[in-house]
């Protein structure tokens, strides 16, 4: 039987890359977009936690859906250790809103200025929420870096010019898409996901 999965999100980008990693793992799951359900409510991200802040937008979601299926949604953002965790869940707008992620950047940069290097540790993480009838399950994935005192690298969006992962010489917004997928605190959630996936006794593999 195959386990039909809508994502909670509008990021066509997440989509393709949840139905590839499903494919490669050869899992027998069909991925559709929300705009198949009627598109992504509107969801106030009012958990102080990932975990939360996904089973908040998983459920939305849910409530326009088939009853059988299964919803998927994302949180992540990043952990910074000398700012007791902070930006954390409100990464996204921690300079205010509109997003911006210009402005997110200097304000981290201006707050962390007189942090010494040895104490700039501070990690992406990412949690998956997964949701369908007598289903909850969250997955978390992360990775661990030091905070730049400045910016390195053109690529990537949000805190990736800053954040140098402990596994590279280079930092998230110097590598490519494809090794940023090796490392990512988004791509280690969705292993554990498709561990979970191929352990369930719902889908076929
Ligand atoms: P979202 O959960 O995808 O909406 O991400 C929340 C926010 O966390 C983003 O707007 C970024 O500021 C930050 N963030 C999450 N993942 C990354 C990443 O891989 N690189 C840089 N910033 C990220």
């Amino acid at each position: 039987m195959s386990q039909t999965i809508y994502l909670a999100s509008g990021n066509a980008h997440k989509l393709k890359e949840l139905q590839s990693a499903l494919d490669i793992a050869n899992l027998s799951v069909q991925v559709c977009g929300p705009d198949e359900v009627g598109g992504m409510p509107d969801v106030e991200e009012t958990g102080s936690t990932f975990e939360a802040n996904a089973l908040l937008k998983a459920c939305a979601l849910q409530t326009f859906g088939p009853r059988d299926a299964w919803y998927l949604a994302d949180d992540s953002g990043l952990e910074i250790d000398a700012l007791a965790g902070k930006p954390g869940v409100i990464s996204a707008r921690y300079a205010g809103e509109p997003c911006d992620d210009e402005a997110n950047n200097e304000k981290v940069l201006q707050e962390m200025r007189d942090v010494a290097m040895a104490s700039r540790g501070c990690r992406f993480r990412c949690v998956l929420a997964l949701v369908g009838p007598e289903l909850e399950e969250t997955f978390s994935g992360f990775c661990e870096g030091i905070l730049l005192e400045g910016r390195r690298g053109v690529g990537g969006f949000g805190y990736d010019p800053l954040f140098l992962p402990s596994e590279s010489t280079h930092t998230f917004a110097e590598i490519s898409l494809e090794e940023k997928a090796k490392i990512s605190h988004r791509a280690r959630a969705l292993n554990k996901l498709i561990v979970w996936l191929k352990q369930s006794e719902q889908i076929e593999t």
